[in-house]
């Protein structure tokens, strides 16, 4: 009777853990969002990610990161709250610079909600408080660029204290800057001890995210290109852990093919990092992850768009010549593994796709990785140039997710705690 009575109570213990676990974990994700505020005559202070490009008229040339800071902004005004935004705008070095005003932006952020935006030229003068303080109901401010003051990047408490009585509640919805400790990102967060959340969107890169880092569906595929070994090999180590199969392609792929003693000539190569290129394709065999390099690749006698170009065996690359593109061999192999694959995260081009005459490779990847959509695989797109070509191709749609994070994604792909995420749960 004991005996059989015993298992059946340890199962009723684990089952009890099992909830409080995730009920701890639920909590902890998701009663920062939002949904449940309720914003009636409140303001919002809210960090957005409007770092956009601009061309030479200073004119928005993409508007991905202004619509995506979108959802957030309505939900709020709908539930009758005003709004104050604040951002970045590049790396302006010694305080205003009018290139890099956010006033630039203004009219793309207000043809996209469709209602005025107030535009305040310093994010913490007499006047930009006097704005925010006499905002009504329903009503949209702009703070001018936060890192025309040092004290952003330093995540100078002061400043951030001052930032904060722009708002009755802190909202971070800038997962791009997530994982820095900036001012207006981490440290303000500390001067709204309970009224501090998430944004729509940084809830919903975390669980894009996580659906690939913490519970993906087998067969799991990480395809990681772009230029060097060096920038990508912390993730490449940590998706070891995670992944079934890794995909390496782009520059990066050449430094793996001389770690195996494959001839490159003059193709991108980091002699620093054969011995690390060496070491992956070990760790890859004892975690039992399957790591595909390219078979054949498209050479150039320079690097330019004209250069005589022609298709070779990858580790037979005559001197002289170099790879800035993967061949149609391996753009075939690619696309079996990758149409055999559930979970996909497709990080860095897989060569100069810049260049009309090496952008195949990159292209056809993209192309693959919506047809894995199509038949049911998640799919996964981060860091800038993967995204630039998506959005490119005009795919984005046609992919279950493209992230807005590029260094934020890899580092927290890589398990890194990120401040701006921190600080909220804190
Ligand atoms: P990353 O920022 O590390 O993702 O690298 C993106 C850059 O890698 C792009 O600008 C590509 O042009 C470059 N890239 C990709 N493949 C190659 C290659 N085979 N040789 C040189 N550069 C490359």
């Amino acid at each position: 009777m004991n005996v059989l009575y015993k298992p059946s109570l340890l199962l009723n213990h684990l089952t009890y853990r099992c909830i409080k676990d995730c009920i701890i974990f639920v909590k902890k994700y998701y009663m920062k969002t939002i949904s449940e505020v309720n914003f009636d005559g409140k303001t919002a202070l809210i960090r957005v990610d409007f770092n956009v490009p601009l061309n030479n008229n200073l004119e928005v040339t993409d508007n991905t990161r202004i619509r995506a800071a979108i959802p957030t902004i309505n939900h709020i005004l709908n539930k009758g709250g005003s709004i104050v935004l604040m951002s970045h705008l590049g790396r302006p070095k010694n305080g205003p610079e009018d290139k890099f005003s956010l006033k630039h932006i203004v009219s793309s952020l207000e043809q996209l909600l469709d209602k005025k935006v107030n535009f305040v030229e310093d994010c913490i003068s007499e006047l930009s408080f006097q704005v925010t303080r006499d905002l009504k109901k329903g009503e949209v401010v702009l703070l001018e660029n936060l890192r025309f003051y040092s004290e952003e990047e330093s995540g100078n408490p002061q400043f951030a204290e001052k930032l904060a009585q722009h708002g009755d509640i802190y909202i971070n919805d800038a997962f791009g800057t997530a994982h820095r400790a900036h001012a207006s990102t981490a440290v303000i967060a500390e001067y709204f001890p309970n009224d501090k959340y998430f944004g729509l969107l940084l809830e919903k890169e975390i669980k894009n995210i996580d659906a690939v880092l913490k519970n993906p569906q087998p067969p799991t595929t990480a395809i990681i290109g772009g230029a060097k070994v060096s920038s990508k090999i912390s993730i490449i180590e940590k998706l070891l852990d995670t992944v079934d199969q890794i995909i390496i392609g782009g520059g990066m792929a050449y430094t793996f093919i001389k770690a195996q003693g494959g001839q490159v000539g003059n193709s991108l190569v980091e002699d620093d990092y054969i011995n690390t290129a060496k070491s992956v394709i070990l760790l890859a065999q004892e975690k039992g992850v399957t790591l595909h390099l390219p078979t054949d690749t498209i050479i150039a006698d320079r690097f330019a768009n004209d250069a005589n170009a022609k298709s070779c065996a990858i580790s037979k690359i005559p001197e002289g010549w170099m790879g800035l593109d993967i061949g149609t061999e391996t753009i075939n192999l690619f696309n079996t593994i990758i149409q055999s694959s559930r979970t996909i995260l497709w990080n860095g081009p897989m060569g100069v796709f810049e260049m009309e005459s090496f952008k195949h490779g990159t292209v056809a990847i993209a192309n693959s990785l919506v047809n894995a959509t199509d038949v049911g695989a998640f799919t996964l797109i981060g860091g800038g140039d993967s995204v630039a070509a998506i959005n490119q191709l005009n795919l984005a749609e046609r992919v279950s997710y493209v992230s807005t994070g590029g260094g934020a994604m890899l580092e927290y792909l890589e398990g890194k705690e990120l401040p701006g995420i921190k600080a909220i749960l804190d």
